[in-house]
């Protein structure tokens, strides 16, 4: 029988980070008096608008500052899609236009908004693309990368660290190699703010999306870093913001928000990530451990530091869910599920793993308010969910 025991009456155990984090109650602080105290655009030339300016100009000072890498590099977005959109269109066409050639470089895992992005130009605009293996961690190998250029290869886009396993790719191998070759870097980013410390001056990198509810921030803001120099042409028409590169007038209480949650994230980086680490390695060991026939997914040391992902034969993955919520724990699968008729990850899948196997997979990530006695409950909890579910087949 199971029990609640570990925690409070009606908690509930949100371990669903990597789908998105709660605002922090700083960032709205931060944010609230741009909605109706400062609301001017940013454009204008009065008082409001010069409040809402300086905001804008502060929020990307701090960023870049944050970053280390310059002001003009940040051009903010409404998200971690938008950021992709942006830079697998923007540097395809800028090289299209250039001559440069047509081939693009990238990986069977990437998220849908690179890899459909990619998928589209191949099919309706005479692009091409080689997707460089994964190998069972879902780490590429960088003599892949290297062996796959061409001489018109435009574009290397592969992600830093993958939203469903976790696992962490060679960046400074793969930034070296594309600089050799004078082809600009693309990686998506979206998972790794407050898990990573960046720094854009050593990293070779060209490209970065970021999207600010990963870290804490709100829904539809992000943003992206683009080097100066990189060769981009803008996805969309208007008027000249973010220097002609991303139209439409900013969105400033979000944008304020979003510079407040990247400072957050890089001040208290020291002392939260060895925190998650452990949570983490107790979490895995002890899945792996107390479960039978449960396998970790993704690289053992080379992941993001709340990210534990699992696969359990013989278990669907959307039963296992609604067992894990009605025990007051929410986590996710990485399979989808839109029409009910569950599709087996296409980055299980590219790791090796059967389709049969990939469609019990489940994907725990933890975050700042994630404490022991949560992932005591949890390990108290789902070995015995696992059974279950695998009783009813
Ligand atoms: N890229 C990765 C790796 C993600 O995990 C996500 C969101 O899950 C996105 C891109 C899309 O970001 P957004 O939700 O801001 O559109």
């Amino acid at each position: 029988m199971l029990s609640k025991k570990n925690i409070p009456e009606n908690k509930f155990i949100y371990l669903d980070h990597g789908a998105s984090t709660p605002t922090d109650v700083t960032v709205v602080e931060a944010m609230l008096p741009y909605f109706s105290e400062m609301y001017g655009n940013p454009s204008g030339v009065h008082q409001q608008a010069r409040n809402s300016k300086q905001a804008l100009n502060k929020a990307r000072r701090d960023i870049a500052q944050a970053l280390k890498c310059q002001t003009k590099e940040v051009i903010f977005t409404s998200g971690g899609t938008e950021s992709d959109n942006m830079a697998v269109r923007g540097v395809a066409w800028a090289q299209r236009f250039a001559e440069k050639g047509n081939h693009i470089i990238t990986s069977p895992i990437e998220h849908s908004a690179v890899s459909e992005t990619i998928d589209y130009l191949c099919r309706h605009h005479g692009f091409e693309q080689t997707q460089v293996p994964v190998n069972q961690d879902a780490m590429v190998s960088v003599a892949d990368v290297k062996s796959a250029i061409r001489h018109d290869t435009i574009l290397i886009a592969i992600m830093t660290a993958n939203n469903e396993v976790g696992t962490i790719q060679p960046m400074a191998e793969i930034g070296s190699i594309a600089k050799e070759h004078d082809i600009p870097f693309f990686s998506d980013s979206v998972q790794i703010m407050g898990a990573m410390d960046i720094n854009l001056q050593e990293w070779e990198v060209d490209l970065l999306s970021f999207s600010a509810h990963k870290f804490y921030g709100a829904k539809g803001v992000g943003m992206l870093f683009m080097r100066a120099g990189t060769p981009y042409m803008p996805h969309s028409t208007g008027a000249s913001h973010e220097e002609g590169r991303r139209p439409g007038t900013e969105n400033i209480p979000y944008i304020v928000g979003m510079a407040k949650a990247v400072q957050l994230a890089t001040e208290h980086f020291e002392d939260t990530v060895p925190r998650l680490i452990r949570l983490r390695d107790k979490l895995i060991s002890g899945v792996l451990d107390n479960t039978p026939k449960s396998y970790l997914t993704g690289h053992a040391k080379h992941r993001l530091p709340n990210h534990a992902s699992f696969i359990f034969h013989g278990c669907d993955a959307t039963s296992l869910l609604i067992h894990l919520d009605r025990h007051g724990i929410g986590a996710a699968s990485g399979s989808a599920c839109a029409t009910g008729m569950p599709e087996p990850s296409k980055v299980l899948l590219a790791m090796g793993i059967a389709p049969q196997h990939a469609l019990g997979a489940l994907r725990l990530t933890l975050g700042k308010s994630t404490t022991e006695s949560d992932i005591d409950y949890v390990l108290e909890t789902l070995p015995q969910i696992v059974q279950t579910v695998r009783d009813l087949v």
